[in-house]
């Protein structure tokens, strides 16, 4: 068991870690290019990062304790400069962990979506995760609402509801006698004549 002294020392060396944690915005300054460029097997195509990666198989490389791509960093020590905000470092080859300079260019997410849509890299027909995944497409009797009726307000438990599924059997009982009006029976249970209508057609408290 961890002593609660250890435990508060742990914490402190934490947030001073924590503080030493630069901002995201200037880091260039503060990239160890030595320790970058041991971590790259450079090949005569791709310089492929060899360290970690994140889920999607970008490098990953931390710069004071921040998380950053690889490819990201190695476009600002081979630009010398930051990377302009807003902007994208992109793939020429379509090699994630990739951080050949010469394989990467800057652009903004809408230049990296053309691109991936003219490579042929988005899904879709038989690619498409309505294909590849028919079990996690929640329709028909997979919809949540069908899973889970609870978590779906409908009728009385939606906020801003007047009537409730009493009172709506009543005026559709009432209605069938042919005896009263709608704007009537609107006036009576102090809603419009269109919802009466829409409730009488169905339209509204369907379920019912
Ligand atoms: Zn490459």
């Amino acid at each position: 068991m961890v002593s609660k002294f250890a435990a508060s020392c742990k914490y402190r060396m934490l947030r001073k870690a924590m503080n030493k944690r630069i901002k995201p915005g200037d880091p260039y300054s503060e990239i160890d290019h030595d320790h970058f460029w041991s971590k790259v097997h450079k090949t005569d195509g791709c310089w492929l990062w060899t360290a970690g990666k994140f889920s999607t198989g970008y490098g990953q490389c931390h710069v004071r304790l921040w998380p950053m791509y690889a490819h990201r960093i190695s476009w600002m020590i081979s630009n010398q400069r930051n990377i302009p905000y807003g902007l994208f470092v992109l793939h020429r080859c379509d090699n994630p962990p990739c951080v050949n300079p010469d394989h990467l260019f800057l652009g903004t997410q809408l230049d990296n979506r053309r691109d991936s849509v003219a490579k042929g890299r988005t899904a879709k027909g038989e690619r498409h995760g309505t294909r590849t995944k028919p079990e996690s497409v929640h329709r028909g009797d997979n919809h949540i609402f069908r899973l889970h009726p609870e978590r779906h307000a409908r009728g009385q438990n939606t906020p801003r509801c007047k009537l409730t599924e009493t009172i709506v059997r009543e005026i559709r009982c009432k209605h069938e006698t042919g005896t009263i009006s709608c704007a009537q029976l609107g006036r009576d249970y102090g809603v419009t004549k269109q919802s009466i209508l829409a409730l009488i057609h169905r339209r509204t408290w369907s379920y019912i």
